[in-house]
Protein backbone atom coordinates (compact mmCIF):
# COMPACT_ATOMS: atom_id res chain seq x y z
CA UNK A 1 0.00 0.00 0.00
CA UNK A 2 1.33 3.54 -1.05
CA UNK A 3 1.87 5.80 1.45
CA UNK A 4 -1.12 8.48 -0.50
CA UNK A 5 -3.19 5.41 0.51
CA UNK A 6 -2.46 5.43 3.98
CA UNK A 7 -3.02 9.27 4.54
CA UNK A 8 -6.08 10.20 3.11
CA UNK A 9 -7.88 10.12 5.95
CA UNK A 10 -6.50 13.80 8.38
CA UNK A 11 -7.25 14.29 11.56
CA UNK A 12 -7.65 18.46 11.75
CA UNK A 13 -7.04 19.29 15.11
CA UNK A 14 -9.69 22.01 15.69
CA UNK A 15 -12.74 22.65 16.98
CA UNK A 16 -13.78 25.69 14.81
CA UNK A 17 -16.71 23.74 12.68
CA UNK A 18 -15.92 26.95 10.34
CA UNK A 19 -12.30 25.75 9.49
CA UNK A 20 -13.49 22.14 9.17
CA UNK A 21 -15.40 23.13 6.34
CA UNK A 22 -13.67 25.36 4.75
CA UNK A 23 -10.38 23.16 4.68
CA UNK A 24 -12.68 20.03 3.37
CA UNK A 25 -13.96 21.92 0.18
CA UNK A 26 -10.51 22.87 -0.42
CA UNK A 27 -9.10 19.32 -0.81
CA UNK A 28 -8.35 16.93 -3.58
CA UNK A 29 -11.86 14.61 -3.93
CA UNK A 30 -9.48 11.50 -2.21
CA UNK A 31 -8.89 13.17 1.29
CA UNK A 32 -11.53 13.44 4.19
CA UNK A 33 -10.94 15.76 6.99
CA UNK A 34 -11.58 14.25 10.60
CA UNK A 35 -13.04 16.33 13.78
CA UNK A 36 -11.45 15.66 17.10
CA UNK A 37 -14.47 14.59 18.12
CA UNK A 38 -14.92 12.02 15.62
CA UNK A 39 -11.54 10.68 16.94
CA UNK A 40 -12.35 11.02 20.73
CA UNK A 41 -11.19 14.30 21.77
CA UNK A 42 -12.89 16.83 23.58
CA UNK A 43 -10.15 18.82 25.55
CA UNK A 44 -10.04 22.87 24.19
CA UNK A 45 -6.59 23.63 23.56
CA UNK A 46 -5.08 26.78 24.98
CA UNK A 47 -2.83 29.18 22.40
CA UNK A 48 -0.46 30.73 25.02
CA UNK A 49 2.19 31.42 22.62
CA UNK A 50 3.54 34.80 20.62
CA UNK A 51 3.35 33.48 17.18
CA UNK A 52 0.94 31.17 15.29
CA UNK A 53 3.88 29.05 14.57
CA UNK A 54 4.34 27.91 18.40
CA UNK A 55 0.29 27.97 18.50
CA UNK A 56 0.14 25.47 15.58
CA UNK A 57 2.47 23.72 17.00
CA UNK A 58 1.67 23.20 19.97
CA UNK A 59 -2.20 22.07 19.11
CA UNK A 60 -0.88 19.63 16.54
CA UNK A 61 1.77 17.70 19.33
CA UNK A 62 -1.15 17.91 22.38
CA UNK A 63 -3.39 15.90 20.29
CA UNK A 64 -1.02 13.95 18.40
CA UNK A 65 0.36 13.07 21.32
CA UNK A 66 -2.68 12.26 23.75
CA UNK A 67 -4.20 10.08 21.22
CA UNK A 68 -0.79 8.37 19.51
CA UNK A 69 -1.65 9.81 15.99
CA UNK A 70 -0.73 12.13 13.09
CA UNK A 71 -2.67 15.03 12.71
CA UNK A 72 -2.64 18.40 11.57
CA UNK A 73 -3.72 22.13 13.52
CA UNK A 74 -3.74 25.31 12.18
CA UNK A 75 -3.59 28.80 13.86
CA UNK A 76 -4.52 32.29 11.65
CA UNK A 77 -4.24 36.01 12.72
CA UNK A 78 -5.02 39.14 10.46
CA UNK A 79 -1.87 41.28 10.17
CA UNK A 80 -3.11 45.22 9.55
CA UNK A 81 -0.96 47.60 7.95
CA UNK A 82 -1.54 50.84 9.42
CA UNK A 83 -1.86 49.09 12.89
CA UNK A 84 1.87 47.26 12.64
CA UNK A 85 0.68 43.89 12.59
CA UNK A 86 -2.21 44.32 15.22
CA UNK A 87 -4.36 42.52 15.77
CA UNK A 88 -1.87 39.49 14.63
CA UNK A 89 -1.42 36.50 16.77
CA UNK A 90 -4.24 38.18 19.05
CA UNK A 91 -6.72 37.98 16.29
CA UNK A 92 -9.46 36.28 17.95
CA UNK A 93 -9.35 38.02 21.36
CA UNK A 94 -8.70 41.33 20.30
CA UNK A 95 -11.42 43.19 21.86
CA UNK A 96 -11.20 41.56 24.78
CA UNK A 97 -10.42 37.69 26.54
CA UNK A 98 -14.19 36.52 25.57
CA UNK A 99 -14.99 39.38 22.80
CA UNK A 100 -17.30 37.80 19.94
CA UNK A 101 -16.30 38.68 16.10
CA UNK A 102 -18.89 41.70 15.82
CA UNK A 103 -17.11 43.14 18.88
CA UNK A 104 -13.47 42.84 17.09
CA UNK A 105 -14.59 43.90 14.01
CA UNK A 106 -16.18 47.03 15.41
CA UNK A 107 -12.70 47.56 17.36
CA UNK A 108 -10.93 47.10 14.11
CA UNK A 109 -12.84 49.53 12.49
CA UNK A 110 -12.62 52.08 15.18
CA UNK A 111 -8.74 51.93 15.18
CA UNK A 112 -8.34 52.08 11.31
CA UNK A 113 -10.48 55.01 11.41
CA UNK A 114 -8.37 57.74 9.46
CA UNK A 115 -5.89 56.07 8.70
CA UNK A 116 -3.55 56.25 5.61
CA UNK A 117 -3.94 52.81 4.54
CA UNK A 118 -6.51 49.78 5.00
CA UNK A 119 -4.36 47.53 3.74
CA UNK A 120 -3.93 43.90 5.35
CA UNK A 121 -3.29 40.31 5.51
CA UNK A 122 -4.75 36.78 6.74
CA UNK A 123 -1.76 34.50 7.50
CA UNK A 124 -2.13 31.10 8.59
CA UNK A 125 0.48 28.38 9.53
CA UNK A 126 -0.17 24.80 9.66
CA UNK A 127 1.39 22.60 12.02
CA UNK A 128 1.72 18.82 10.74
CA UNK A 129 2.74 15.81 12.86
CA UNK A 130 3.70 12.64 11.23
CA UNK A 131 5.39 9.97 13.05
CA UNK A 132 6.52 12.25 15.72
CA UNK A 133 8.31 14.92 13.10
CA UNK A 134 6.28 18.42 12.91
CA UNK A 135 6.27 19.72 9.53
CA UNK A 136 5.03 23.96 8.98
CA UNK A 137 3.03 25.05 5.98
CA UNK A 138 1.97 28.92 5.41
CA UNK A 139 -0.43 30.74 3.44
CA UNK A 140 -1.00 34.17 3.35
CA UNK A 141 -4.11 36.09 1.44
CA UNK A 142 -3.43 40.13 0.95
CA UNK A 143 -6.03 42.51 1.06
CA UNK A 144 -7.62 45.25 2.54
CA UNK A 145 -10.54 46.60 5.22
CA UNK A 146 -13.20 47.58 4.22
CA UNK A 147 -15.05 50.49 5.30
CA UNK A 148 -17.97 48.70 7.33
CA UNK A 149 -19.22 45.42 7.28
CA UNK A 150 -20.98 43.66 3.83
CA UNK A 151 -22.23 40.07 3.40
CA UNK A 152 -23.28 37.01 5.95
CA UNK A 153 -21.31 34.44 4.94
CA UNK A 154 -18.10 32.67 6.28
CA UNK A 155 -17.05 33.51 9.88
CA UNK A 156 -14.78 36.16 12.34
CA UNK A 157 -13.51 38.84 9.94
CA UNK A 158 -14.90 37.72 6.78
CA UNK A 159 -17.47 40.68 6.38
CA UNK A 160 -15.00 42.98 6.54
CA UNK A 161 -12.02 41.39 4.66
CA UNK A 162 -11.48 41.95 0.66
CA UNK A 163 -9.05 40.10 -0.96
CA UNK A 164 -6.79 41.65 -3.64
CA UNK A 165 -8.41 40.83 -6.73
CA UNK A 166 -11.79 40.96 -5.58
CA UNK A 167 -14.45 43.57 -4.48
CA UNK A 168 -16.40 41.68 -2.18
CA UNK A 169 -15.86 40.95 1.72
CA UNK A 170 -14.88 37.09 2.21
CA UNK A 171 -18.47 37.13 3.83
CA UNK A 172 -19.87 38.06 0.48
CA UNK A 173 -18.67 34.59 -1.38
CA UNK A 174 -19.70 31.01 -1.53
CA UNK A 175 -17.10 28.82 0.02
CA UNK A 176 -15.76 27.80 -3.06
CA UNK A 177 -14.96 31.34 -4.06
CA UNK A 178 -12.92 32.66 -0.95
CA UNK A 179 -11.10 29.30 -1.33
CA UNK A 180 -9.48 30.99 -4.78
CA UNK A 181 -8.33 33.41 -2.51
CA UNK A 182 -7.78 32.25 0.96
CA UNK A 183 -4.53 31.88 3.20
CA UNK A 184 -6.05 28.62 4.81
CA UNK A 185 -6.63 27.20 1.26
CA UNK A 186 -2.55 28.26 0.47
CA UNK A 187 -1.35 26.14 4.00
CA UNK A 188 -3.39 23.41 2.95
CA UNK A 189 -2.14 22.95 -0.63
CA UNK A 190 1.53 23.01 0.91
CA UNK A 191 0.65 20.09 3.01
CA UNK A 192 -1.30 18.22 0.43
CA UNK A 193 1.87 18.86 -1.79
CA UNK A 194 4.16 17.78 0.75
CA UNK A 195 2.26 14.66 1.32
CA UNK A 196 2.27 13.64 -1.91
CA UNK A 197 5.54 14.16 -2.61
CA UNK A 198 6.38 12.00 0.05
CA UNK A 199 4.75 9.42 -2.13
CA UNK A 200 7.87 9.58 -4.05
P1 LIG B 1 -7.79 31.19 15.46
O1 LIG B 1 -6.89 30.72 14.39
O2 LIG B 1 -8.94 30.24 15.68
O3 LIG B 1 -7.07 31.57 16.71
O4 LIG B 1 -8.51 32.47 14.89
C1 LIG B 1 -8.07 33.77 15.11
C2 LIG B 1 -9.16 34.76 14.79
O5 LIG B 1 -9.15 34.97 13.38
C3 LIG B 1 -10.58 34.40 15.18
O6 LIG B 1 -11.23 35.59 15.58
C4 LIG B 1 -11.17 33.89 13.91
O7 LIG B 1 -12.56 34.09 13.86
C5 LIG B 1 -10.45 34.74 12.88
N1 LIG B 1 -10.28 34.04 11.61
C6 LIG B 1 -9.53 32.93 11.39
N2 LIG B 1 -9.61 32.56 10.11
C7 LIG B 1 -10.44 33.45 9.52
C8 LIG B 1 -10.93 33.58 8.19
O8 LIG B 1 -10.64 32.79 7.28
N3 LIG B 1 -11.76 34.61 7.97
C9 LIG B 1 -12.11 35.50 8.94
N4 LIG B 1 -11.70 35.42 10.19
C10 LIG B 1 -10.86 34.39 10.48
Amino acid sequence: MTLMNLITELIFASSNPNKAKEIQASLPGNFRILSLKEVGFYEEIPEPFDTLEENAKHKAVTVAKALSINCFAEDTGLETEALDGAPGVRTARYAGEKANNQQNIEKLLSELEGKMTRKARFKTVIALVLDGETYLFTGICEGVIAEATAGEAGFGYDPVFIPQGSDKTFAEMSLEEKNKYSHRKKAVAGMIDFLKSMQG
